[in-house]
C-alpha cells in the first residue's frame, strides 16, 4: 500500500515539519504497488526531507498520488526552488545547491542521486520542476499495477 507507506514516512518525519510548522496537505488514494517496500521508503523519506529543509516556515508540502496506466507520486513544495543552472546537476552525487551550502545545510548530497538509482531499478522515472523562490515539485513515475 503506497498511500499507508507514505503516511508513515510522515509519522516518522513529523517532529520535523511540525517544528517547523509546516502544512501538509494530502491527496492520497489507495494504492497497491509491487515494490521493495525498504527502497521505496527512502525514495519517499529524501523527498520530504528535502522538501522540509528547503521550505521556510508556514510553507506548505503536498504529497499526491496519481493511480492510472502508471502510478505516479508528486512532492511538491513552497520552498526556496532551484536555478535552472543547478537544475540539471541535483541528481548527480555529492551534489549540494549554492543555497544550501550557504546556509551550511546539513546533509551530503546524496539523497537525489540515491533517489534517482531507486527508481531506475524499480523500472521508474523521475521529473523535476522547480522556480527558484517558488518551490520545487518532483514526480516519481512507477510502473503501473493494477491497470
Ligand atoms: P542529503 O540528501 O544527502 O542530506 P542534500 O539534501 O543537500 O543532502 P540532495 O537531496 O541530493 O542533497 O539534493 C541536492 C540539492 O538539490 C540540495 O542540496 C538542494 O540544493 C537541491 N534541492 C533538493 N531538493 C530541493 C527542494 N525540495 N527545494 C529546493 N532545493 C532542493
Ligand atoms: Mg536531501
Amino acid at each position: 500500500r503506497l498511500d499507508e507507506q507514505i503516511r508513515h514516512v510522515l509519522l516518522m518525519l513529523e517532529q520535523q515539519w511540525r517544528g517547523k510548522g509546516l502544512e501538509i496537505d494530502l491527496d492520497l488514494p489507495e494504492v497497491v504497488i509491487f515494490a521493495d517496500q525498504q527502497l521505496l521508503s527512502q525514495v519517499w523519506i529524501n523527498l520530504i526531507s528535502n522538501s522540509i529543509k528547503f521550505t521556510g516556515s508556514e510553507g506548505t508540502i503536498f504529497i499526491s498520488i496519481r493511480d492510472e496506466k502508471d502510478i505516479t507520486v508528486t512532492v511538491k513544495d513552497t520552498g526556496i526552488g532551484i536555478s535552472e543552472t543547478e537544475l540539471q546537476r541535483v541528481f548527480d552525487r555529492f551534489y549540494k545547491g549554492d543555497s544550501s551550502r550557504n546556509r551550511s545545510s546539513t546533509g551530503t548530497g546524496l539523497g537525489l542521486a540515491i533517489v534517482k538509482k531507486i527508481v531506475q531499478v524499480a523500472g521508474g522515472s523521475l521529473s523535476i520542476e522547480s522556480e527558484k523562490g517558488e518551490g520545487t515539485s518532483i514526480t516519481v513515475r512507477l510502473p503501473g499495477g493494477s491497470a
